[in-house]
């Protein structure tokens, strides 16, 4: 500590501050301490309870832009890599299964990118890869090296690696200074760093425009019910993308937790907030959640139709795509927006860390270059 400012505590900075210790501010600050960089991780409640709240996300290699497969592709291998280094699982190895026919237009853009193990399989193998499904025929493509995230064993690992660099506080303002740094304000302390990146989740949008930038971000709220498998659990099940129609939704996506004992099924709809946060219309939540019960009922007869949990959280995404991923700058600060982020939190969290430390911002997390958005 080195001194007071009107009672509040002045400390020695580190050189970066990331604000946000979910997925994405974890890994930004991981990716610094790599580099030997001194980070100070600022966190208002516990690291992981935010959007990175829950047991279990999908880890895909399949999406529109095929800039963003290559993405998922250098991510895949830093999630292995971390797994290694902490010796534990973080993906697990059962795959995931799209069936419908936008899996087929997906696997396209797999095999445009290369180097992604996915190929179209037949009812058999559906049923063998994904035991908990109803009986299916259609479309359905498997990427062998997508999996379940073990998503606690990822934030309990980078939260323990990067032990008296996380702080718990709220930041309350960002203040870019005369020369080029940048004061951070958080409950009870003020400290000045050289370059601040914001990894705030819902909190992103308001943070920017403490400094002058308006993030075309849309704040919407989900839920996600957890069933418990009937049987004894599968020794491999896949995850899930639905958007076949042939079970009543269009949009649908399920994943295990670990153990395989419960599956966590979602759809991919999602209900309009204001810019406050508070609900449009307060009953459409429940109908998801009436939705993603009846769609259990019909395509997953393998798991208990009552759900034992849920998970409430909230969205954050850009308009050109649900997987979209940017990141703006202005005076030294970096904000980073976007949805589906948990599988892409390793490369991006290294590609935000360069950024911080002088090496440039890649040219597709740009803004302009709106990645995620569907090429051609
Ligand atoms: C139900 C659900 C299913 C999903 N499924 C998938 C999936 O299958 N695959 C996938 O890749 N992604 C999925 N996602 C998306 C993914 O979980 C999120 O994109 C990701 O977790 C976002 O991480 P984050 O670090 O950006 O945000 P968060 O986890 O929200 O972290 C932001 C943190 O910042 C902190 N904070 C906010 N303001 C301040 C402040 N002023 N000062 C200090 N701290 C602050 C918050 O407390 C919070 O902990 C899903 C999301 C949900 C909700």
């Amino acid at each position: 500590m080195t001194g007071t400012d009107d009672g509040i505590a002045t400390t020695r900075s580190p050189e970066v501050a990331v604000i946000g210790g979910g997925i994405i501010g974890l890994s930004t600050a991981y990716a610094l301490q790599e580099q030997g960089v001194p980070v100070r991780l600022y966190e208002a409640g516990l690291p992981g309870t935010g959007q990175s709240a829950g047991e279990s996300r999908i880890f895909r290699h399949a999406h529109d832009d095929p800039r963003l497969v290559a993405f998922a592709r250098e991510s895949r291998g830093i999630w292995d890599e971390w797994a290694e280094h902490f010796d534990v699982e973080l993906v697990s190895s059962d795959g995931v299964l799209a069936i419908g026919d936008s899996a087929l237009a997906r696997l396209r853009v797999l095999d445009q990118v290369g180097g992604v193990e996915a190929h179209e399989i037949d009812a058999a193998e559906v049923a063998q890869r994904m035991p908990l499904l109803a009986g299916y025929s259609g479309p359905a493509v498997l990427d062998e090296s997508g999996g379940a995230i073990r998503t606690r064993a990822a934030i309990k690992a980078l939260t323990g690696a990067l032990a008296d660099a996380v702080t718990t506080g709220e930041v309350i303002s960002i203040d870019p200074l005369a020369d080029g740094t940048v004061e951070v304000r958080s409950v009870t302390d003020r400290a000045v760093y050289s370059k601040v990146v914001v990894c705030a989740g819902r909190e992103t949008a308001r943070l920017a425009r403490s400094v002058g930038l308006s993030l075309p971000v849309r704040l919407a709220a989900h839920v996600r019910l957890t069933f418990d498998v009937k049987a004894a659990a599968p020794a491999r099940v896949a995850c899930l993308q639905d958007s076949s129609g042939v079970f009543g939704e269009v949009g649908v996506y399920a994943t295990p937790l670990p153990g395989n004992s419960s599956y966590s099924v979602g759809l991919s709809d999602t209900v309009g907030v204001r810019d406050d946060g508070t609900f449009i219309d307060p009953a459409a939540i429940r109908s998801l959640d009436e939705r993603a019960r009846e769609y259990v009922t019909r395509a997953l007869p393998g798991l208990h139709p009552e759900p034992r949990d849920f998970l409430h959280c909230w969205v954050t995404d850009l308009p050109w795509s649900e997987d979209g991923v940017a990141v703006w700058e202005a005076d030294s600060v970096f904000f980073v927006a976007g949805h589906n982020l948990f599988k892409q939190a390793p490369a991006l969290g290294r590609a935000l860390a360069r950024a911080a430390t002088g090496g440039g911002l890649r040219a597709e997390l740009t803004p302009e270059a709106r990645l995620g958005e569907a090429q051609g």
